[in-house]
């Protein structure tokens, strides 16, 4: 398994609206796509940051996975995501190194990526994606 760099930070938050404020005017990062992701009922804001992305994420249904997160947890750091090299092989990889998989076959995230999660069970607390751009 080949991890290239962190392609970006997941941020739970109450309200894209209320956020990107504080990110364009106090930050000084400009943000340059919202897109909504209904498979997982969240709207992403995203800036770049050198390699890296902040990838805001508001829930639009309090059953959905940021829902829960929020109400349980409140807003913070969600997940960390890798973009790695051949992604099917990263989770073979994983799987078979005892790695808990909350998805064993990767699906579409937002901006086109093929993305995959791990079990924080397995990763000592830490959500982590796995990231591939097939697009470029
Ligand atoms: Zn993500």
């Amino acid at each position: 398994m080949k991890i290239s760099h962190i392609e970006h930070l997941g941020i739970a938050v109450n309200s894209l609206d209320e956020t990107i404020p504080y990110y364009e005017s106090i930050l000084g990062v400009k943000c340059y796509a919202i897109e909504e992701v209904r498979d997982q009922k969240v709207k992403t804001a995203f800036f770049q940051i050198g390699q890296t992305k902040i990838e805001l994420l508001e829930s639009t249904d309090p059953e959905g996975p940021i829902g829960k997160f929020l109400e349980k947890r409140g807003q913070g750091i969600h997940h960390l995501a890798f973009a790695v090299e051949g992604i099917e092989k990263s989770l073979d990889e994983l799987a078979e190194k005892g790695v808990q998989l909350i998805d064993k076959k990767p699906r579409k995230g937002a901006e086109g990526l093929d993305i995959a999660f791990l079990h924080p069970k397995s990763t000592f607390g830490v959500l982590t994606e796995l990231c591939e751009n097939k697009n470029k």
